[in-house]
């Protein structure tokens, strides 16, 4: 077996048969995020000519970066084949992009390569992209003085999509050279309740649409966390009901998880106590909070902070971080520090 069909068939065991039963298959099956994939928009274009380049989605965990590539690759027919910047070697990258490259004449099909966590591919590795990117086509010079003519080959093409939680981190070379970055943003607890319920369907469950709309208030804005809180409260039900996802059933669980109404977890409400009873309400620094509360920095960044400042829970400031008054308040904490009685 070479490293191709060894990728190939990782990728299809990567995936839980549950989580990859939920996970979208059409582009009219992918909840929101229109304004990438909207009809009218250039990546919609792009994917139902065949025509697509190379594209960045960045965003925070969870919400359908990998889905969103899948999907494309499924609607192109192409295969997919995905690889870990963290894990991959430059050996392994010359040979996933050298098979990519020629995937048309090997498996009669084209390839999406996809590589997730983009930002963190070594310098090295990142080279082994760059003419793959640039173009498809190799120029070869026949012939010498003036009888030399260039000859244009063209390789067949591929695709690759790059995700990333932080287009921060990205090397500007590799910015430079991809055709498109697309944020992907958190969902609304609407397009948060149409995912849970199909999800709900897909799996069997009775849920009401209030069981859904709770699940959704608190799965801080992301698919994926939208889908396990959706299992786990499906146990509780069998466990505890008559197998039906009620309102009442889905907050019983869901506070048992200790995820409060609004999604926040222990680790969101360490931080923003750390911030207001450790340090006044801010600001404080990133590194200096990570530090205090013994998580690391980039799990605050990528996890916690995307949603507490969507709920204007928390702000960026030039000097650090600091908490709102919408903080205290849903904390229970009065500006001075003391707690409500
Ligand atoms: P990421 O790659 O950004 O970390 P994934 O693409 O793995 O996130 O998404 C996690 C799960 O959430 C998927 O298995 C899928 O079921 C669900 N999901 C993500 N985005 C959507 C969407 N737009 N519509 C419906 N389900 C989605």
């Amino acid at each position: 077996m070479d490293l191709f069909d060894y990728m190939r068939e990782q990728n299809m065991q990567n995936e839980s048969p549950l989580a990859n039963r939920m996970r979208p298959k059409t582009l009219e099956e992918v909840v929101g995020q229109q304004h990438i994939i909207g009809k009218d928009k250039l990546l919609y274009r792009a994917i139902r000519a065949d025509k697509l380049s190379s594209v960045i989605f960045y965003g925070p965990p969870g919400t359908g970066k990998t889905t969103l590539a899948k999907v494309i690759a499924g609607v192109t027919k192409a295969e997919f084949v995905s690889i870990n910047a963290t894990a991959a070697g430059k050996k392994d990258m010359e040979a996933v992009v050298e098979q990519a490259k020629n995937s048309l004449g090997m498996y009669g099909r084209r390839t999406i390569l996809f590589i997730d966590e983009i930002h963190r591919l070594s310098r090295q590795v990142e080279e082994v992209l760059y003419p793959a990117l640039e173009d498809y086509a190799l120029d070869i010079i026949m012939g010498k003085g003036p009888a030399a003519r260039s000859i244009r080959i063209e390789l067949n093409k591929f695709t690759l999509i790059g995700a990333t939680t932080r287009a921060g981190s990205l090397s500007a070379p590799l910015r430079d050279r991809f055709g498109v970055i697309q944020r992907l943003g958190l969902y609304n607890t609407e397009q948060l309740s149409d995912i849970v319920k199909r999800s709900a369907v897909l799996l069997g469950v009775a849920c009401d649409d209030d069981g859904a709309e709770e699940i959704a208030k608190r799965s801080r804005g992301t698919p994926r966390i939208a889908n396990r809180f959706l299992r786990r409260v499906r146990d509780f039900a069998e466990v505890m009901g008559n197998g039906r996802i009620t309102a009442d059933i889905a907050k019983i669980a869901l506070n048992r998880m200790d995820v409060d109404k609004l999604g926040l977890d222990s680790l969101d409400k360490r931080l923003l106590t750390m911030i207001i009873k450790g340090y006044d309400g801010g600001p404080v620094g990133l590194e200096t909070l990570a530090a205090a509360i013994g998580e690391e920095s980039v799990t605050i960044e990528d996890v916690c902070e995307p949603y507490l400042m969507q709920l204007g829970f928390l702000s960026k400031t030039p000097r650090g971080r600091v908490a709102t008054q919408l903080a205290y308040d849903h904390l229970g904490f009065l500006k001075d520090g003391q707690t409500h009685l």
